[in-house]
């Protein structure tokens, strides 16, 4: 989801022009800073107080992205186009969207790839939900 450059790109082994954009979708939580919030009112010509209200919620201590129904997935992000699936707010995404993932593969372009040549279906899209557990919790 970065700006990357060419010769970085290169090494990434994911392609999100090929995605469905899961990364935007099946995440309850996308976390945002007092930084993300200044750079969102700065795109939206608005004070950060009234973009924090408008785009943020509260969750426990926590602030983050609202979202709205997904055609896909149920739930999305706000700021995601359903059509393409790509970022509205591209250069002004928060601080986690530009990191993701940090490594030189995501997980869900190797399931989206995986399941279309499995199911001999280059349009086939895998639904998934992701939840998360403490594997020490009883
Ligand atoms: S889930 Fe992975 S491949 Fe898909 S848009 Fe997000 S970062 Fe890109
Ligand atoms: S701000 Fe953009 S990149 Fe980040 S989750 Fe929302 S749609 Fe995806």
């Amino acid at each position: 989801m970065g700006l990357i450059p060419s010769p970085a790109r290169k090494a990434l082994k994911y392609d999100c022009d090929k995605c469905v954009a899961y990364c935007c979708s099946i995440y309850d939580r996308v976390q945002v800073t007092p930084r993300d919030i200044r750079r969102l009112a700065a795109h939206f010509g608005l004070l950060p107080e009234v973009a924090s209200q408008r785009f943020t919620k509260l969750f426990g201590k926590e602030r983050i992205l609202r979202r709205k129904a997904d055609r896909l997935f149920g739930q999305a992000c706000m700021f995601l186009n359903q059509e393409t699936r790509k970022c509205t707010i591209y250069n002004a995404r928060p601080s986690v969207c530009r990191e993701f993932p940090t490594t030189s593969r995501c997980a869900y372009y190797d399931l989206i790839e995986f399941e279309r040549e499995q199911q001999d279906d280059p349009d086939v899209i895998p639904l998934v939900k992701i939840t998360f557990r403490n594997g020490k919790e009883k």
